[in-house]
């Protein structure tokens, strides 16, 4: 049977899933297609202070369950897929999924972003033996033992935090010589004794023997290589926009994010952009919430234009 919605999501972050309450609350036939699991990002973290409501935090993971039910509570179908392929133009899109195709008369895109990569030689073919990109998932295989985070932002920062309480030796490369992270993470990190830094410095190659063994990094300043013996390699230098689907079909700005305004209109009627996504300032759990809601008000505008 052709499955057919008013409204197709892909993807089921904070982004995602508050489209889908309000899509549902507003009897639009509603379903979050995800690759996963509810959260996105999200359920990366397991402790959310700064979203509203919660007065002593909440867990990343938690919250995205709550956010899940409470839209399917409403009637929002929640599918277990993988969306391989787009066609847009169309009046009603076409969504190809590792579980078929789906048919959706709007469609939101709340891929989010993932981590963002070093782009050294042989980076890919060493993820799960050695090289990571959330601490929070793969800290624990490195009790004890040495690892070194790269990257000097908040993500970093936290990273090398958490890393501290399990691993026997974190060490910090980063290319400028102060953090960039806010102020509330300094001092902290700075007296954890088992912390130490590699200021002005960038990593260079992956030194492994079918597990990484090291990192060769070298000084921005002198040009000097050195090697770093370490177990493992947190990559914490950013997030990238998950728009690979919609490239050629959506306009992105320069970094690749899906162009749309507070509205959350693509250039493409019907299709909308929310999250983490989308060009915006400031990407958070609270304004993927607030995206999701404005996408859907202008999908019920173009839905009513259609009749
Ligand atoms: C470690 C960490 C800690 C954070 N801490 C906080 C915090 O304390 N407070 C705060 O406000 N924000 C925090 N953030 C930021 C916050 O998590 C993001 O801003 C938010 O999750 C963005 O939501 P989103 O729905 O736009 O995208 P995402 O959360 O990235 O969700 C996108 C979803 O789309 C899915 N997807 C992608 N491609 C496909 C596909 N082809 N098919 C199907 N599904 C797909 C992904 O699997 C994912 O579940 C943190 C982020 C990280 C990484």
């Amino acid at each position: 049977m052709k499955r057919v919605y008013d409204m197709v999501i892909i993807g089921g972050g904070p982004a995602g899933y508050a489209a889908a309450l309000y899509a549902a609350r507003a009897g639009l036939k509603t379903v979050v297609l995800e690759k996963l699991s509810a959260g996105g990002q999200m359920a990366l973290t397991s402790q959310i202070d700064n979203y509203p409501g919660f007065e002593e935090g909440i867990d990343g993971f938690e919250l995205a369950e709550r956010m899940q039910r409470q839209a399917e509570r409403f009637g929002a179908e929640s599918q277990l897929a993988e969306v391989t392929a787009l066609r847009l133009e169309t009046a009603v899109k076409e969504i190809e999924t590792s579980e078929g195709t789906f048919y959706g008369k709007t469609v939101v895109i709340s891929t989010g972003a993932g981590p963002r990569e070093l782009g050294v030689p042989g980076e890919k073919a060493l993820v799960g033996r050695g090289v990571n990109y959330c601490a929070a998932c793969d800290g624990m295989f490195y009790k004890g033992k040495t690892v070194v985070v790269v990257g000097g932002g908040n993500s970093a920062a936290a990273d090398a935090m958490l890393l501290s309480r399990v691993a026997g030796r974190v060490i910090l490369v980063h290319r400028r010589d102060t953090l960039r992270a806010t102020k509330i993470y300094h001092e902290p990190l700075l007296n954890t004794p088992n912390v130490e830094f590699r200021w002005n410095s960038t990593v260079t190659e992956l030194l492994h023997s079918g597990k990484v063994t090291g990192v060769k990094v070298r000084d921005v300043n002198s040009g000097e290589e050195s090697v770093i013996s370490c177990d493992g390699v947190f990559v914490s230098i950013g997030r990238a926009p998950a728009t690979a689907l919609v490239k050629g079909q959506l306009e992105l700005d320069p970094s690749g994010y899906i162009l749309a305004d507070e509205s959350t209109k693509t250039s493409i009627p019907g299709v909308f952009a929310v999250g983490d996504v989308r060009t915006k300032v400031l990407r958070q759990v609270v304004t993927a919430v607030a995206d999701g809601a404005v996408a859907v008000h202008y999908a019920e505008e173009y839905l009513n234009s259609l009749w």
